[in-house]
């Protein structure tokens, strides 16, 4: 080579560097933002088939086996240093939490406002036997304090012989017997199918804990344009619950009230273990209200007023409780059920307890969970 060629061939070489580094970079950028994506979705950082392709077609191009050699090599190490730039840029900016709380939400239901500082109180039969029944239960849940008459139409048993409900008929009991005590109404949904109808006459829809890992259930009550009542499944973790409430809210409700009813332990002294502690967690990582069911939890009539002193004195934003004019005859939860007389009397002393635990909370409006 002459000497005059030299200069030119660096020349060359250095403007073809300034070229390769470009396009190096921004296929780096490109290919990490990917990788971060899908690390954030938690979706899978390599795609196999591909980088084999993008080998193969760079291979092709080669004119001898070093350069073969060169190629692939190149490329190795360049989708190794794509993806190890992509983990670094997911570090630095992840995905944001699911159901990210925002501010603590006040959910409102009828003249309920669950979160908005005081306990809540939620009464009524564990299912609608007859209008005797029910107007008994209804009466007693108001006189109670109650805001809002529990019932169910559609029963979701764990047996199939067992009462599974008058369902159409007693979901319009429910809406006469709210109405003559002047409450709100909850009521379970127990197929997609029913939200629809369901929200047509009740205030609240609940997902019961049977019904709590059934996506097409959760979104068909989030799509119905009415709160929802979503109970913990009796095996789910909290995790599971706040994923949950995503399916829900993708639905398109916002507003959903969540409810603690005991999950399964070793425990035997109780129908399940009330774990309170998930209370002031689910609060602070959904910014939803959080109810509780001690009658479920329970499972004996003796144990429903420890467990609901115990969650007024946690801070619960409310409490859900199964009354029956006469347990000893009802056709689904008798041994659980609180008497007229020992719902009044239990009221008077949750209203005691939620008085000495709360204080501040009334004072600032925020649930008593976080408050301590
Ligand atoms: C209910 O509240 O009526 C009920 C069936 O409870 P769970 O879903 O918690 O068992
Ligand atoms: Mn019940």
């Amino acid at each position: 080579m002459c000497e005059a060629c030299r200069p030119a061939r660096r020349e060359e070489l250095d403007r073809l560097d300034d070229e390769l580094t470009e396009l190096l970079l921004r296929r780096a950028r490109l290919a990490a933002g990917v990788v971060a994506d899908r690390l954030r979705g938690a979706g899978a950082v390599r795609d196999g088939a591909r980088e084999a392709q993008v080998l193969a077609r760079a291979a092709r191009r080669a004119r001898s086996p070093g350069e073969r050699r060169l190629v692939e090599d190149l490329y190795g190490r360049l989708l190794a240093g794509v993806r190890a730039v992509g983990r670094a840029e997911a570090d630095a900016s992840p995905a944001p939490p699911a159901a990210c709380p925002g501010a603590p939400r006040v959910v409102a239901v009828g003249a309920a406002r669950f979160g908005g500082g005081a306990l809540e109180l939620i009464a009524g039969p564990c299912a609608v036997e007859d209008e005797a029944q029910l107007e008994q239960a209804a009466a007693a849940a108001r006189e109670a304090g109650a805001k809002v008459l529990r019932g169910g139409a559609w029963k979701p048993r764990t047996s199939p012989r067992a009462f599974q409900g008058h369902g159409a008929p007693a979901l319009a009991m429910l809406r006469r017997a709210a109405d003559r005590h002047g409450l709100a109404l909850v009521t379970e949904v127990v197929e997609p199918a029913l939200a629809g109808p369901v929200a047509e006459v009740a205030d609240m829809l609940q997902v019961g804990a049977r019904s709590m890992h059934v996506p097409a259930l959760l979104r068909a009550v989030g799509r119905a344009g009415r709160p929802v009542l979503l109970k913990r499944g009796m095996a789910a973790t909290v995790e599971e619950l706040v994923q949950a409430v995503d399916y829900v809210r993708d639905g398109g409700a916002e507003d959903v009230v969540l409810c603690l009813r005991g999950i399964r332990t070793f425990c035997d002294a109780s129908r399940f273990t009330l774990d309170l502690a998930a209370g002031p967690v689910l609060r602070a990582r959904t910014g939803l209200p959080v109810v509780v069911d001690p009658s479920h939890a329970a499972g004996r009539r003796a144990l429903v007023a420890p467990l609901a002193l115990a969650a007024a004195a946690a801070g619960a934003d409310g409490l859900m409780i199964e009354v029956h004019p006469d347990p000893g005859r009802a056709l689904s939860d008798g041994p659980q059920a609180l008497r007229p007389d020992d719902l009044l009397a239990l009221a008077a002393r949750v209203r005691a307890v939620e008085a000495a635990a709360r204080g501040p909370a009334e004072v600032t409006g925020h649930s008593g969970w976080g408050a301590g």
